[in-house]
């Protein structure tokens, strides 16, 4: 048995690496198409043997509400319309996973949770970090106290971003520049590898004058996070540099990380750890899986067992109220305390 998705948005992610995804799933299938280009829903269908009845332009949407092979819609929608096709497919009475970021406001987060709950329907960002072995494995490592206390992390997410006319770079659309796009892995992940919630935040913006993609969204962001234990996370995101996607965890008596971290493959754990003057320097190899496969079967998972996913909607909320966070430090020149968040259970 397997859960039937509606797949909305035909661009690059739905195209080259969602759909050949699915081939890798156990536990779902694609039965539908949305998209505002019926030459792609042809040409996609055959590709996938998906029948004409189950294609949809986006004005048809809410017409899903009446297919009943379609139990679930993965929105893979510019972020600025996350909150509106998360809101109409859940009265459409399915349930949804949604592209990251969650939306573009905490505010937009609220709603769709609302709205999902109203109708009795799941939702969960589609974050991968969580689904991945290497990154469990780390994470395994630091709640162990593998090399003692964890002290400091540092966490970049940076790559050049070519195409001023592009969604990404025009705010409605997009919702910021680099931060919810790519600096959010870092965000996101450290949370999951510590299992705590950051206090406070301190950031810097910048953008370079007259660089016409960034006159709506930013360029970079760098910031820090404090945590109840003490953490500190060290942070950076840039839409003008050279790709790095790595991150590093510092503990008493050793250190553990990625490089390249946040890929859709070819993650590379790195380990180092002193035994009395001998210094070890590891490079772990674990089997690759393909994380979108183990997202969306974890989800379909959820809905056949009546259990909340391991980031449901109130993960994107979260991830949300500290971006916004990170943009008044930003603003205001100072750190910003975050209010007391109750660990999920998810975390537990
Ligand atoms: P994309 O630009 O390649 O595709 C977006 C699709 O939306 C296109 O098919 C486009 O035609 C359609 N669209 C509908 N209305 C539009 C409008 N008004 N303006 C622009 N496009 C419109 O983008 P993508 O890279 O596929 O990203 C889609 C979503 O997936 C985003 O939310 C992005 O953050 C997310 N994403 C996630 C990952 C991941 O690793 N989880 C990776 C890439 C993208």
């Amino acid at each position: 048995q397997r859960i039937g998705y509606a797949l909305v948005g035909l661009g690059h992610l739905t195209l080259e690496e969602l759909l050949p995804a699915f081939s890798e799933c156990k536990k779902s299938k694609v039965v539908a198409l949305v998209s505002g280009s019926q030459d792609k829903l042809q040409k996609v269908a055959q590709q996938y043997g998906i029948k004409p009845s189950n294609l949809y332009s986006y004005e048809q949407y809410d017409r899903l509400k009446d297919n009943p092979e379609v139990q679930a819609i993965y929105i893979v929608l510019p972020n600025g319309m996350h909150a509106e096709y998360t809101i109409r497919g859940a009265q459409a009475g399915k349930h949804i996973l949604c592209e990251k970021p969650m939306a573009n406001t905490s505010a937009e987060c609220q709603a769709m949770i609302g709205a999902c709950r109203k109708a009795n329907r799941k939702l969960m960002v589609a974050y991968r970090i969580q689904y991945e072995p290497n990154n469990r494995m780390i994470r395994e490592m630091i709640q162990s106290k593998r090399f003692g206390t964890t002290k400091f992390i540092e966490a970049f997410n940076v790559q050049n971003s070519a195409n001023p006319q592009h969604w990404r770079h025009i705010k409605a659309l997009a919702g910021g520049g680099a931060l919810p796009d790519i600096g959010l892995y870092c965000l996101n992940t450290i949370r999951y590898l510590l299992g705590e919630e950051p206090t406070e935040v301190f950031g810097y913006q910048y953008s370079t004058p007259g660089d016409p993609r960034f006159r709506e969204v930013e360029e970079m962001v760098s910031w820090q996070m404090r945590f109840p234990s003490g953490v500190i996370a060290n942070c950076g995101t840039n839409y003008g540099v050279h790709e790095t996607r790595r991150y590093r965890v510092m503990a008493e008596q050793g250190w553990m990380g990625l490089d390249p971290a946040f890929a859709y493959n070819g993650l590379q754990p790195e380990i180092s750890y002193a035994e009395g003057k001998v210094e070890h320097k590891e490079s772990p190899k674990i089997a690759e899986k393909n994380q979108f496969a183990s997202e969306i079967d974890h989800f379909s998972d959820c809905i056949m067992q009546n259990k909340t996913p391991f980031t449901p909607g109130e993960e994107g909320l979260q991830d949300h109220k500290i971006m916004e966070a990170i943009y008044q430090s930003a603003r205001e020149g100072r750190p910003v305390k975050l209010a007391e968040i109750t660990k999920k259970d998810a975390f537990r």
